[in-house]
């Protein structure tokens, strides 16, 4: 059974984070082109050259480019059993690449996760991330008064020391402007997925635990199955009897 996962929303409304873990839960790659591009930039590659000014004003790198990227990371071994996918598509080019990216994958689940604008501004101003791997503090369920500690996701982070630090495009003016753009450009390619079977909304005012629990789900119900055989099936293909969600990411950090 491949777990092809779309999650949709705007900035801000924690896609990133919980599918940062629905991926090690299940034992499946998440897919961000947002990190991919950061990555890019980050390195000083041509790629990240070519769009390093486009993200600093928070507009969308060209649909050809980003479409040629994730299909080939979607054509990587590691995608074979399914992926969350961050960030994509937020063109109506970009969705119908992707459903001929998938014709062949079986079925797409799109989640969308709800949250009205001002929160999200509200919530993006307040955003770290690690300056050197660029990963989000949320993503560790980090509370703001150990956010001065250091990251753990690498082992570099865990040797340099702190660096924590807001995203070059996390501000105001810029959120604003991303926004805008989602209410444009997106937000109308969701409509073009809300008359599927497969798709599904839930509340992202909720707390992450609890968002994580109707992304669960959701994904489980899109798949026309209890949550519980969900956990199972994806407890024997990670190799192990149906574990608890502590367990199975344990085991999904240990694959990593
Ligand atoms: P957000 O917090 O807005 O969800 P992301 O990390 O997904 O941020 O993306 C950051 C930036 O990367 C975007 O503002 C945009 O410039 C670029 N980007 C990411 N994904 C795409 C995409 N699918 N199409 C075009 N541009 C993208």
């Amino acid at each position: 059974m491949a777990l092809n996962l779309v999650m949709l929303g705007p900035p801000g409304a924690g896609k990133g984070t919980q599918a940062e873990r629905f991926a090690r839960e299940h034992g499946i790659p998440k897919v961000s082109t947002g990190d991919i591009l950061r990555d890019a930039v980050h390195s000083g590659s041509e790629l990240g050259q070519a769009v390093k000014a486009v993200m600093e004003r928070g507009e969308l790198v060209g649909d050809d480019l980003i479409i040629g990227i994730v299909r080939e990371r979607l054509l990587r071994a590691d995608a074979a059993a399914g992926f969350v996918l961050d960030g994509f598509p937020r063109t109506a080019a970009q969705a119908t690449a992707l459903d001929e990216i998938t014709s062949a994958r079986g079925p797409v689940i799109c989640v969308e996760i709800q949250v009205p604008d001002e929160e999200l501004v509200r919530r993006v101003r307040g955003r770290r991330v690690c300056d050197d791997c660029g990963a989000n503090a949320d993503a560790f369920e980090q509370k703001a008064d150990v956010l001065s500690g250091l990251c753990q996701n690498t082992e570099r982070c865990r040797d340099i020391g702190p660096k924590w630090v807001a995203r070059s495009d996390d501000s105001e003016t810029v959120v604003r402007e991303r926004l805008k753009i989602y209410w444009r450009d997106t937000r109308p390619m969701i409509e073009y997925y809300s008359a599927r079977p497969t798709f599904r909304v839930i509340d992202g005012l909720q707390s992450p635990e609890q968002v994580r629990e109707a992304l669960v789900g959701a994904v489980a119900s899109a798949l026309g199955m209890p949550a519980a055989e969900l956990r199972t099936l994806v407890a024997q293909r990670l190799g192990g009897d149906d574990v608890a969600p502590s367990r199975a990411r344990q085991k999904g950090e240990a694959q990593a």
